[in-house]
């Protein structure tokens, strides 16, 4: 049996079509949300996924402000511009653009954004609220793996769970969203002994090890659902022997689909439903700000 492919434009599709009737209340109230992003630099890469996400943006009916900084600009000038940014009261969200082009640890620049325009989630005060499970501004790549896999299994009360990596942005998130939504959690990361072993436990597989092929057949149990949050961009060799750049994910998706229940794609799985989550936190963050006392 082959598994049923996940969706992500589907599901981004209708997460923006909430997004855009929330933000046409808000712009009819006098508050259109706006999301401003930081870009230092001028790689094109980074420029061209800030177009995209203007364009998702402007669809959703949420206003777009890309801030560009020169590729020589250091913490300090980036702090005044958060800063701005913060005190700005047309400023909904803040999401800054990595990596800095200096190379930078972007961490000190993130932490100064305010919790409540943090619309990737990365501050301090959203995370311990998720680890807590209160309300908070979610990372949106872990919320977008998160709403892939409740979009087959609806209910994950008690089924296992395994999540391959650890990082602050997905992967420990992850498992905070699995946690709360009932699943048993394993997370596996670098330094994990029999990967397989666990892997092959879950019900739920989530992969974001940003490893280009690590999961095959041999990791995953018949009737998983698996959840594929790598991208990497590769060179492989067609059969007409023409070079192509094909965009492939941790896992190995034909192996992989002919054994488990349900599968996300790459590319059109996680990524599409990243950025509408990212629209959906700035039209909460907006309608938290018009709320607060
Ligand atoms: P990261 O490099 O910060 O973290 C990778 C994690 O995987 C680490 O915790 C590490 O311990 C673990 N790991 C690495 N190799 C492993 C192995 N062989 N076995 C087990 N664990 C291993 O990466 P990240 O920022 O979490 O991103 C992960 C992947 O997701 C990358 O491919 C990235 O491009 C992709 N990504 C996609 C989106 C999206 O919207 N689809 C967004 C962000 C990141």
């Amino acid at each position: 049996v082959l598994a049923t492919h996940i969706d992500g434009k589907a599901i981004a599709g209708r997460i923006r079509d909430g997004v855009a009737r929330r933000a046409r209340a808000l712009r009819h109230g006098g508050h259109p949300p706006c999301l401003a992003a930081i870009l230092a630099g001028d790689d094109a890469a980074a420029l061209s996924y800030a177009r995209s996400q203007e364009a998702r943006a402007e669809e959703a009916g949420i206003d777009y402000r890309l801030v560009r900084l020169p590729s020589d600009v250091g913490s300090s000038p980036l702090i005044d511009e958060i800063d701005a940014l913060n005190a700005d009261a047309s400023i909904s969200g803040i999401m800054l653009h990595l990596p800095l082009p200096r190379g930078d640890d972007a961490f000190s620049v993130q932490q100064r954004i305010a919790a409540a325009k943090d619309v990737e989630g990365v501050g301090a005060e959203n995370l311990g609220l998720l680890m807590m499970g209160r309300d908070a501004l979610v990372p949106c790549t872990a919320a977008a793996a998160f709403e892939c896999l409740r979009s087959v299994v609806p209910d994950m009360t008690g089924l296992d769970a395994v999540v391959v990596g650890r990082s602050v942005i997905v992967g420990k998130p992850l498992a905070m969203l699995l946690l709360a939504a009932n699943a048993t959690v394993t997370q596996c990361h670098s330094r994990t002994r029999d990967l397989r072993e666990h892997t092959r436990s879950a019900k739920l597989l989530v992969v974001a090890a940003g490893s280009a092929g690590l999961i095959g057949a041999e990791h995953v149990s018949p009737g998983a659902v698996v959840v594929d949050v790598g991208t990497h961009r590769v060179t492989v060799l067609d059969a007409d022997g023409v070079e192509r750049i094909r965009t492939v994910g941790d896992v190995r998706f034909d192996e992989v689909a002919s054994i488990a229940a349900a599968i996300t794609p790459v590319p059109g799985g996680v990524g599409p439903v990243t950025v509408a989550k990212l629209l959906e936190n700035t039209v909460r963050a907006c309608e938290r700000m018009l709320a607060a006392p």
